[in-house]
């Protein structure tokens, strides 16, 4: 095949147009396309949605930690489970503050904030729509993951400023129940709704690693897509290897290439969608993050911690961007 060839066959690989109704033989046939057959459709749909060299940089603080009365079992901060992860009150505004300029000054352009609840109180909600305000106006993007909201707590959000809200589906829907009993995936999605309807932009994905087949996966990335508008953004995590929790018994690390494979799902099924390489990204080799970012992932949490795990350093990211003649500013 001659290289004008080649260049054609290029030009013509499909980019996605934006459907809400995908099916889970759809997503499986994708994920089982030759390798490079799928790495092509996904970074061509990526393309034709981003500038394929910058890759987003979030970064996330934990404004109250453990003590959690939800029984997800994938997570140190649960209250059930001795993980050696003890209970802390929400931060103060000033420690909130110092924080994001810090993450402001690494380069984040978003900044995160988690607290571990089941869903907030309205007292704890007035103080985190202030941080939201005050974060803001340092002029970075905020997000926050307080749990369950009611419509009317999202509205207040939404007033203060808020411009992301997390809450992951976690998993699919047949595997959802050997994680989680204490809140049910609908009660997620009613929670999704809510921050739909009060205008605030949406941050869900789930985690993979904690025992679940393939198919889940999938189905996961099924479920996302389906949803009316796609969320705009899609975390992947990696299970973060936390003993004392009952995932630690079933869990598996995903073999690397069904990693990238699943990130180029995710960008072909949501092309519009931020795709983030978030929770244990220290599992991942450089080689590994290189193919995800090839497969149309463009986006990573930046600091040494993630809410109470580690993540890779700042200089290894920058080295990688650098090496991948990549950058985490708009270009
Ligand atoms: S609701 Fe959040 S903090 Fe609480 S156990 Fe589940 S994942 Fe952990």
């Amino acid at each position: 095949m001659s290289v004008i060839d080649q260049t054609d066959q290029a030009d013509a690989a499909p980019t996605e147009a934006v459907r809400h109704q995908w099916t889970r033989p759809e997503a499986e046939s994708i994920y089982n396309l030759p390798f490079s057959d799928l790495v092509l459709r996904a970074q061509s749909t990526h393309r034709s949605n981003f500038d394929p060299n910058t890759i987003e940089f979030a970064s996330l603080l934990s404004i109250k930690t453990g003590g959690c009365p939800e029984d997800c079992g994938y997570c140190s901060q649960s209250a059930r489970y001795d993980t050696g992860v003890g209970a802390t009150r929400l931060l103060d505004q000033a420690d909130v503050i110092a924080a994001a300029e810090r993450a402001k000054d690494a380069g984040a352009t978003r900044f995160c904030m988690a607290a571990a609840w089941r869903s907030p109180k309205d007292r704890e909600l007035d103080r985190v729509c202030d941080m939201v305000a005050k974060v803001k106006g340092l002029g970075l993007e905020t997000c926050v993951t307080l749990g369950m909201l009611t419509f009317e707590q999202a509205e207040r959000l939404a007033a203060a400023g808020l411009d992301f809200y997390n809450h992951n589906v976690d998993t699919s829907p047949e595997f959802y129940d050997k994680i989680i009993t204490t809140r049910t995936l609908q009660d997620r999605l009613d929670t999704l709704t809510h921050v739909r309807h009060a205008g605030i932009s949406v941050c869900a994905g789930g985690i993979i690693g904690m025992g679940e087949g393939i198919e889940d996966r999938l189905g996961m990335l099924v479920l996302l897509a389906n949803l009316p508008v796609h969320p705009e953004s899609v975390p992947i995590n990696l299970w973060n290897e936390v003993k004392g929790v009952p995932v630690a018994d079933t869990a598996a690390r995903p073999d690397p290439i069904e990693v990238a494979r699943l990130v180029a799902v995710a960008r072909i099924l949501m092309p519009r969608a931020v795709v983030r390489l978030s929770a244990g990204r220290q599992y991942m080799t450089d080689e590994l993050q290189a193919l995800c970012f090839l497969a149309g992932a463009n986006s990573i949490f930046i600091g040494d911690v993630l809410l109470t795990t580690k993540n890779p350093q700042r200089d290894r990211d920058e080295s990688l961007l650098r090496r991948l003649g990549m950058s985490s500013k708009p270009g």
